[in-house]
């Protein structure tokens, strides 16, 4: 039986004939979801948030690609069919989804109830995510152009999914917007949250998120494959999470039999999550909170003498701007040096960045440098990028790398 649902009045969409110049039809040919509003060349009439925009090539006049068109967005047009015409309706979004549970499908075999169902543009839905937390489903949506869509696709998540609430989040923009249909950040859309705090797992792991307050859907996802690793190699060891959020590395390494993990963050709250994230869980090591900016607390421990076995530093993206990338080069550079000089002989340093502005390849020589640069040598263990369900499927899709040197 089919869920069905009434989450928004029926907007009415148009169709959108468009036709692009070379460049951005060269783009749009090789699979890439972005269609810039100055790549537009012919447009049949005005369109409104969601408006399926149908866009033909230039020559031949066949359809080359389906998108929704988003008159307030410099990326006028978000891809999500390529090659063939076919309906975008709700027997659409089924496939579309079921696509995206598959490629989970080996996750969801480990000890895991937590995880990213749709990932923007790489699940072929620009600007829409959708994370499962145990029963509870957290959709966040980046653009009005999901609005006229959501009785389709809300439906489908749930039957796919088989969670029994549903949350629905808004990017800053859309909340202050005025057009959304009455719907609101942290609006219950379905069923009925009980505790806006869900206890869920993470390879045998619990942890909790405010899927209600918490930021983006409540918890980061993406690096559970790391956390794991993590978990793997600190038993017994004495651990340093920096940038600790809610303790996504530190309660693994916990868990996984750690003498003594430290979490530092400048948020008190993020700090408070990560104890309580903690006591979910069997552990005999010690846990502590340092709430600090993390270059001044990082210097501090060093002053102090202090030093650990493993170290993770994984702090937010330095460059929501292209502007800001020198100088987030410049702090990736200096985290390295001073995980560095705080790292045991032998011990492992973890590095990761989450600014796909940086690219992976600048990340990793910049980590090594600096860490010769303090005198030390490393061998490299391993790399890594996004777990799998946050697949890849376009350049600026990447955002996540990480590095794990033993650093002598
Ligand atoms: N490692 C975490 C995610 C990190 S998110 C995980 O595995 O889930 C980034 C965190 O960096 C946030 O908790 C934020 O409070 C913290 N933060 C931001 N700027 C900081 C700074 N200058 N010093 C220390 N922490 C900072």
């Amino acid at each position: 039986m089919h869920t069905i649902m009434n989450i928004v009045p029926q907007i009415e969409i148009k169709r959108l004939a468009i036709k692009l110049r070379p460049i951005g039809e060269k783009m749009v040919k090789k699979g890439h979801p972005w269609v810039f509003a100055d790549s537009i060349i012919k447009q049949n009439s005005d369109g409104n948030a969601g408006d399926l925009a149908i866009v033909y090539d230039k020559k031949a006049n066949n359809i080359i690609a389906i998108g929704l068109y988003d008159p307030v967005s410099p990326i006028r047009i978000k891809l999500i069919q390529f090659k063939k015409a076919v309906q975008i309706d709700s027997k659409w979004f089924q496939t579309r989804i079921l696509e995206s549970y598959t490629i989970r499908k080996p996750l969801l075999k480990t000890d895991t109830n937590s995880y990213r169902l749709i990932f923007g543009e790489n699940d072929h839905m620009p600007g829409f995510i959708a994370d499962v937390y145990d029963t509870v489903l957290v959709v966040k949506l980046y653009s009005h152009i999901w609005f006229p869509y959501l009785n389709d696709i809300i439906p489908r998540l749930i039957d796919q999914t088989g969670c029994t609430t549903a949350v629905l989040r808004l990017s800053r923009a859309l909340q202050t917007s005025e057009k959304t249909y009455n719907l609101y950040d942290g609006q219950v859309i379905y069923g009925i949250l009980e505790n806006e705090v869900v206890i869920f797992r993470e390879h045998g792991v619990l942890f909790s998120a405010n899927v209600i307050k918490g930021h983006k859907t409540g918890y980061f996802l993406d690096h559970r494959d790391n956390r794991k690793h993590v978990g793997l190699i600190s038993k017994g060891k004495t651990v340093l999470d920096v940038f600790s959020y809610a303790g996504g590395f530190s309660v693994h390494a916990l868990a996984g039999g750690a003498n003594e993990v430290i979490s530092l963050d400048i948020s008190r709250q993020a700090l408070k999550m990560a104890e309580e994230n903690a006591a979910l869980n069997h552990h005999s090591g010690k846990h502590s909170i340092i709430v600090a900016d993390a270059f001044d607390g990082l210097q501090k421990l060093i002053n102090n003498g202090n030093q650990f076995d493993v170290i993770v530093i994984d702090p937010p993206s330095f460059a929501k701007k292209e502007l800001e990338v020198s100088k987030a080069k410049n702090s990736y550079a200096r985290l390295a040096r001073l995980g560095a000089k705080l790292i045991k002989p032998n011990g492992t340093l973890v590095l990761a960045s989450c600014s796909s502005r940086v690219t992976s390849e600048d990340f990793f020589e910049i980590s090594e440098q600096n860490i010769l640069k303090e005198g030390k040598k490393y061998t490299l263990l391993k790399k890594t990028y996004h777990d799998i369900d946050h697949p890849i499927t376009f350049p600026e899709g990447a955002y996540l790398k990480c590095g794990y040197y033993q650093v002598t």
